[in-house]
């Protein structure tokens, strides 16, 4: 139908005879019997003169045919690629009629999200969505293209999968040819990846949806994709590799920039220098001990076994009002208190003193320690808390993302990774430990005689990428021994019977010849947002749920009727 998309179309096209098919964006009038319109598609838009353009009416469908040719001296727009031309002696076809749209398409008004999200269809149209959908589109051809390169096999697993007993929160979905009986939607494809792997399959990928029924938040949806990946035969630094070919490689597709060397640091030392197991390194600020300087400190409370502190640059015209406000978030965030100096001149050629509340406790030499330490100058402010080494990390950690974070699409892309982190991750309120990854990842070799006596103290085969301070994506080297799963299942607090009930077919592949093997799994709609410079996923899917998980389009979730209740034999009650 057509000859050209509109925002194609430059000087240089001037004097070709052209049609462009599209929505009418905008219409001007000029004069009695001439119109402005702007048709629009999902490469821009182009200015078509028109006359008796009184059938087109904004979003009407519309083919326009005229002979391109550049604007009038001065009145050529340079924020339109196509600004320099327009299309003249136009004919006007309206291919369909359309209502006036429920909101306007210009990009500028605010638009409420509920009223977006009903009328998806037509907010799809802009071009921040038009530039967010085909962006996705070239991560994951790109993503397809580097896992391809390596040797990967594109699997799919089953949607209808099997619930697990008393596990995570799962979508169920009715069994009708087995009343009573459900299936469950993954959550991830990660037990049929590792049968893959006793499958012989060798090298699996997958672009897979995932689905999880948690309460949702701006990095989270019902439904997410990830780039789902495993390999045998493979250790940590291998998997590592895989997976950063493909995220450079995506990034690059988008960028057209191949992203610098990931950053890399343990668990234990993102923890102790960020406060954070997704530390953003777009920015400093990092965390310092100062718990030598304090040791003899007349301050009670600063003796503690560990004191952190932060710096602010700058910040030492932070008003009182401000400062309190910072002392109460860092309570709300479990810390008993904090401490701030403000960073001032002292006597003399590069001397510095503090105003703090707590300045008159502390001698010369401890001020002067704690500012040598953290490497504070005059202006800045400092902030301390002591207490607990990880809990007055994760509160300064916190509080350095409160005060200097930089907006999301600025400060580049800063990828790292994070390894070695625990097998467990603090304990249930019946102590038993709780699986800091899955309940599949290995221990670290070296520490498997502590499974029984000292789990806390467990590493494991681990690691997480990070992107701008963003969990990114995890993955681990697995257990493909049955007796170590089954020790770490005991860990877990599991009995016999529960683990037969839950995982006795994954037990059963082990006896089989299981090849060591690890993979990882990363989110896509995270990534793409990043890159697209969006806060929130669902600026980067086409159709996603609200943050209560409905969808104001289609109206769902929605009731059943009876007919298929009772196909299904299922009875509400409540
Ligand atoms: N299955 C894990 C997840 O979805 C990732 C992995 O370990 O491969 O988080």
């Amino acid at each position: 139908m057509r000859t050209s998309y509109c925002g194609t179309l430059r000087a240089a096209d001037a004097g070709r005879e052209v049609s462009v098919c599209g929505w009418v964006a905008r219409r001007r009038e000029h004069g009695e019997h001439l119109a402005f319109l702007d048709v629009r598609d999902h490469t821009g838009v182009v200015q078509c003169v028109v006359a008796r353009a009184d059938a087109a009416r904004p979003e009407h469908v519309v083919k326009v045919s005229g002979t391109v040719r550049l604007r009038p001296e001065g009145t050529a727009n340079p924020s339109l690629s196509t600004g320099e031309v327009e299309l003249a002696d136009c004919k006007l076809e309206v291919l369909n009629a359309a209502e006036p749209p429920p909101f306007v398409l210009d990009g500028h008004a605010e638009v409420d999200e509920a009223v977006r999200l009903k009328y998806r269809y037509v907010d799809l149209r802009s071009a921040r969505m038009q530039r967010n959908l085909r962006l996705r589109a070239s991560v994951n051809s790109a993503l397809r293209r580097a896992m391809e390169r390596l040797g990967f096999v594109e699997i799919e697993t089953p949607l209808l999968w099997t619930p697990t007993p008393e596990g995570a929160r799962e979508f169920v979905v009715p069994s009708r040819l087995q009343h009573g009986s459900f299936y469950a939607l993954p959550q991830s494809p990660q037990i049929a990846k590792q049968l893959s792997m006793v499958g012989g399959v060798d090298r699996y990928y997958q672009i897979a949806r995932c689905l999880r029924d948690e309460d949702l938040r701006a990095d989270r949806q019902f439904e997410f994709t990830q780039l789902d990946l495993e390999a045998s035969f493979v250790g940590e630094t291998d998997v590592r590799a895989f997976v950063t070919e493909a995220v450079k490689e995506a990034a690059e597709a988008v960028t057209g920039q191949r992203p610098p060397e990931f950053d890399q640091m343990t668990w234990a030392e993102a923890i102790a220098r960020y406060g954070s197991d997704k530390p953003d390194l777009r920015f400093g600020m990092e965390i310092t001990d100062v718990s030598g300087v304090l040791r003899a400190s007349e301050l009670k409370a600063l003796r503690a076994a560990s004191v952190k502190a932060i710096v602010h640059p700058g910040g030492a015209s932070t008003g009182r009002a401000r400062l309190d406000s910072l002392v109460e978030r860092a309570k709300a965030l479990g810390a008993a208190g904090l401490v701030w100096m403000r960073v001032v001149p002292g006597d003399g050629p590069g001397a510095l003193e503090v105003d703090s509340p707590v300045g008159k406790y502390l001698s010369h030499g401890e001020r002067s320690g704690v500012l040598a330490a953290c490497g504070a100058a005059a202006g800045d402010l400092v902030l301390l808390v002591a207490g607990e080494h990880r809990r007055s990390c994760e509160v300064l950690g916190q509080l350095r993302l409160d005060l200097a974070r930089p907006a999301v699409g600025t400060g580049g892309l800063r990828f790292a990774w994070i390894v070695d982190f625990p097998l467990f991750d603090g304990v249930d309120e019946l102590g038993r430990p709780q699986a800091a990854h899955h309940p599949f990842t290995m221990p670290n070799p070296e520490d498997l005689e502590l499974l029984e006596t000292d789990p806390l103290a467990v590493r494991a085969l681990s690691y997480d990428l990070v992107l701008n301070g963003w969990e990114l994506g995890s993955g681990s080297i697995r257990i493909h021994r049955a007796d170590v799963q089954r020790r770490v299942f005991s860990a877990l607090g599991m009995g016999d019977d529960e683990v037969e009930a839950r995982f006795g077919f994954l037990l059963g592949a082990f006896r089989y010849g299981a090849p060591p093997h690890g993979g990882f799994a990363f989110g896509i709609d995270r990534l793409v947002a990043l890159l697209a410079g969006e806060e929130n996923i669902r600026e980067v899917i086409a159709f996603p749920k609200t943050q209560s998980g409905a969808d104001p389009m289609t109206g769902a979730p929605g009731p059943l009727g009876a007919r298929q209740l009772a196909e299904l034999g299922i009875k509400i009650v409540g």
